[in-house]
């Protein structure tokens, strides 16, 4: 399958943009070959966005939530500034707003045949203190270590014996390294 072009995904992160009422839409749209773990990233203070056609080729029904979870992040940027976190609860109002589900950040591996719906395991870590859950269905609640409710990454895989295993493997520097807002500091 052909990926869409750089316009077409500009154009769709423009819309975005314009339904979530950021004032500077300018935003550049990418795909980077040289990306691995993860389906996108976001340099949101450059309101760069760039896509990893390795996973995305072979599963194009998943590129449009990719972008707009990346794109989320630049408006989060503007929107809010730093205070902002990556995945907090400004994000997920625009994920919202764009008419997605808010909770799911990133899959372990975008499965190659997706489950029945709800067939889900989740692995909640905590940016902040490494607190970690795994849930069959996701609740953003205060973290039980440090009480913050605005630092979670999430990681999906399916809800087998295979996939709790896997999410049980992954440490938080793994989901860090999965994380996808980064913030240049200079
Ligand atoms: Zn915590
Ligand atoms: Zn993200």
């Amino acid at each position: 399958m052909t990926l869409p072009t750089v316009e077409a995904l500009t154009a769709r992160a423009a819309e975005l943009f314009a339904l979530w009422r950021v004032r500077d839409a300018s935003i550049e749209v990418a795909w980077n070959r040289r990306l691995r773990t993860c389906a996108g990233r976001a340099f949101v203070q450059h309101g760069r966005v760039e896509l990893n056609p390795n996973l995305l080729e072979p599963a194009p029904e998943e590129i449009d939530g990719v972008l707009v979870h990346e794109a989320a992040h630049v408006a989060a940027w503007r929107l809010f500034g730093a205070a902002a976190e990556a995945h907090g609860r400004h994000w997920r109002a625009l994920m919202r707003l764009a008419g997605l589900p808010p909770e799911v950040t990133h899959d372990l591996a975008i499965p190659a045949r997706r489950p029945r719906r709800g067939r889900f395991a989740y692995l909640r870590v905590c940016d902040s203190c490494g607190d970690r859950r795994v849930m069959a269905a996701l609740r953003y609640g205060r973290c039980h270590g440090c009480s913050r409710r605005d630092s979670y990454l999430v990681l999906r895989a399916p809800a087998t014996a295979a996939g709790r295993a896997a999410l049980g493997r992954v440490t938080l520097a793994d989901a860090r390294a999965r994380c996808d807002a980064i913030m240049e500091r200079r």
